[in-house]
């Protein structure tokens, strides 16, 4: 390979890009090197600057695309190439489908030891754009420069979303494809406002600045959820600034505040107010099978699925592979609001729901009798701790398991509980192949691996959702 070697960078010139990798960032090898490079994508031809050498690895940037690959399209948001949101845009959504289907196999197999050749193609998801129902942007006093731009002293800083690994510097985000209308709108509106009232963005080293956070929130049903962050209590600033998003923004059906004077921006721990409206919003997901919608009322703080209609995909095949015929006792673990214990309810005789936060427990609970439900157990713990010998005695055995563990995948204790357990059929949803591949091959000492589906629920990123359907081993 030709290298050029000036005294501080080495320079590769006309390399291919090989594969989509890790941080849905492409991979170029070079001499059986490793060198992960930002916004180019497989096929691409390019100069490449390597910028940081590692053991193992490089990280690198292309200098100049050469050869544009054949799978290369347009990016759609004029914020590619600096924003860390949307890596994969310029990636064919077919061969982003792909990819994540290749992300999915290796991990099983190599880490789980698990035959994929039977694995189902990925579910897609219908719309690539427009699809998240909730964004957070960041308000800064430090907008993030581009290279060769200097600091302006009376630059008031930037609302969008932080750079990746920079966390005091922000980018500013001028129209953002994922979320619909009026999001976009919103944003800009109250950034406008701000300027032309001389409101200061926070400066999150200093701590000074007033405007900190903007959380918008979306249902299918057009209802709409705004959160303004602010830095201090002062009701001088914040009431003309709330009604002229009241205003100018009738279909806001929930406009709240949260005065957030903590170091850290995370307002799970802080009261939200209501300015106007109510204080959550009300999704509904068809009933799978038929029949009126499921409501789930959101608040503020709760989880929901970020792609409402890849999430009911999502949950019918979970449906679909815990094959309930009405009499089963199911078990729901990391519920979070109780989504697919509630998805199921209607399908079976009863199902408990474990999760460890408190406040999604309670949504849990809320949302399963306005649905109708009662044959729905939530309990609020550490799943660890909570999924003992008692707990299966009191709320008896379940002939169906359906698991939806965080990135990190289960705790051993909690797969070994699993084994211990022997549920007849157990549902494995995962956010991360990865540490699936690691708990499946554990559960495999007692369970046959089934029908296994991925599905996208974030195009152009390289997340990918995993549904795995294990059935336990008959004893000889
Ligand atoms: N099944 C839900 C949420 C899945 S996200 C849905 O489809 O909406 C994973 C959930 O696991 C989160 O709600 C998180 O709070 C919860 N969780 C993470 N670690 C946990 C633990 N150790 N014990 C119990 N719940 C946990």
């Amino acid at each position: 390979m030709k290298m050029r070697k000036t005294k501080q960078e080495i320079i590769v010139p006309d390399v291919e890009v090989a594969d989509a990798g890790a941080e849905g960032k492409a991979i170029v090898r070079i001499d059986g090197m490793v060198v992960f490079v930002p916004f180019v994508v497989p096929g691409d031809v390019i100069d490449l600057k390597i910028i940081k050498k590692k053991k193992n690895y490089a990280e690198g940037r292309a200098l100049a695309i050469k050869r544009p690959s054949p799978l290369r399209v347009e990016a759609r948001c004029p914020h590619f190439g600096v924003c860390g949101g949307c890596k994969w845009q310029t990636l064919d959504y077919a061969a982003q489908l792909r990819c994540k289907e290749q992300q999915v196999c290796d991990n099983l197999e190599r880490l789980g030891h698990i035959d994929t050749s039977q694995m189902r193609p990925i579910c897609g998801s219908d719309n690539i754009f427009y699809y998240r129902n909730k964004l957070e942007f960041t308000f800064s006093s430090k907008r993030w420069l581009n290279e060769g731009e200097l600091r302006d002293e009376n630059d008031p800083g930037a609302v969008g979303f932080h750079v990746p690994t920079v966390f005091d510097k922000v980018l500013p985000i001028e129209n953002c494809v994922l979320q619909r209308d009026p999001s976009n709108q919103i944003r800009n509106a109250l950034r406008d406002y701000a300027l032309s009232h001389r409101l200061p963005f926070y400066d999150i080293r200093n701590h000074t600045g007033y405007l900190r956070n903007l959380v918008i929130r979306n249902t299918s049903t057009g209802q709409l959820m705004v959160i303004v962050i602010v830095a201090e209590r002062n009701d001088e600033l914040l009431n003309p600034m709330m009604e002229y998003l009241r205003v100018t923004f009738p279909e806001i059906t929930s406009l709240l505040y949260i005065v957030n004077e903590k170091m850290n921006d995370s307002y799970t721990d802080l009261e939200v107010s209501t300015y106007s409206g109510q204080d959550f919003i009300v999704e509904q997901m068809p009933r799978y099978g038929g029949g009126n919608p499921l409501q789930f009322r959101i608040n503020p703080k709760s989880f929901y699925q970020t792609n409402s209609e890849q999430a009911y995909k999502l949950y019918s095949f979970v449906a679909e592979f815990a094959q309930l015929k009405g009499t089963e006792n199911v078990y729901d673990l990391y519920t979070g609001t109780g989504t697919i214990a509630q998805f199921l309810a209607g399908m079976c005789s009863h199902v408990t729901g474990v999760e460890y936060v408190e406040e999604a427990i309670v949504d849990a609970r809320l949302n399963a009798r306005l649905n109708g439900f009662d044959n729905c157990t939530f309990y609020a713990g550490d799943m660890a701790k909570v999924l003992t010998d008692d707990f299966v005695a009191a709320n008896g055995r379940p002939d169906v398991v359906v698991t939806d563990p965080p990135r990190a995948g289960m705790h051993e204790k909690v797969v070994e509980q699993l084994l211990a357990i022997e549920a007849p059929r157990i549902v494995y949803v995962s956010c991360n192949p990865a540490t699936q591949a690691r708990d499946l091959q554990l559960l495999s000492a007692k369970y046959d691996i089934g029908r296994i589906q991925p599905v996208d629920m974030f195009p152009h990123t390289q997340h990918v959702e995993n549904v795995v359907e294990l059935i336990l081993k008959e004893k000889n």
